[in-house]
């Protein structure tokens, strides 16, 4: 059976977390298909829109790119007042991101009206083995998965790179805001 090219149901993504973890590169990933090495963070377009299909359906998703606003956490927090979900990214390679996780948790249900439907991604999941490596302190997938369950997001582990896990990220979480309606 042919999908309804016409999406049936939109839904506003802000993404989030720590400056560098991958948030630009996570959406061009997704919308362009490529992973560019030096992406500039200026170079960000307000929001991209991608278009998924789900049981069938055409659903537009559209992507919020908070970079460069992570320190400003009230502006942050008008993002989520707007939002339908949250991709709350950390880098699995640097430990101070996935501690800030809290910090976003608590913007998130501060600045939301509802309880909005997140997915936690450890990104950069290509780099871990050599990071591990050369001796530096790595967040675990149990690390990750356990404090995602604390605040009852979902989890999954992501690399913007080479691609792992991108697609379905947004899929699981589209699911879960269908869900929530
Ligand atoms: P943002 O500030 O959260 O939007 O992060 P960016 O998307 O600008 O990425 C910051 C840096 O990390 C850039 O140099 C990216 O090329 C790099 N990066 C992003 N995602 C990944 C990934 O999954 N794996 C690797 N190895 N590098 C990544």
């Amino acid at each position: 059976m042919r999908a309804n090219k016409d999406p049936e149901r939109m839904f506003k993504v802000v993404l989030a977390g720590d400056a560098a973890v991958g948030k630009s590169s996570l959406i061009m990933r997704l919308c362009k298909g490529k992973f560019f090495e030096n992406l500039s963070s200026t170079l960000g377009v307000d929001f991209q829109t991608k278009l998924i299909e789900l049981d069938g359906r055409t659903i537009a998703l559209q992507l919020w790119d908070t970079a460069g606003q992570e320190r400003f956490r009230s502006i942050a927090k008008s993002y989520f007042r707007r939002a339908d979900g949250v991709l709350l990214l950390y880098d699995c390679t640097y430990e101070r991101s996935f501690i800030n996780v809290r910090e976003w948790m608590e913007s998130i249900e501060d600045g939301s009206i509802k309880k909005l439907p997140i997915m936690l991604c450890a990104n950069k999941t290509d780099m871990r083995t050599e990071a591990e490596q050369v001796g530096r302190k790595v967040v675990t997938y149990d690390d990750g998965q356990r404090l995602a369950r604390e605040y009852g997001a979902l989890f999954i582990e992501t690399s913007a790179k080479d691609g792992t896990n991108i697609s379905e990220s947004v899929a699981e979480l589209a699911r879960l805001m269908r869900a929530n309606e």
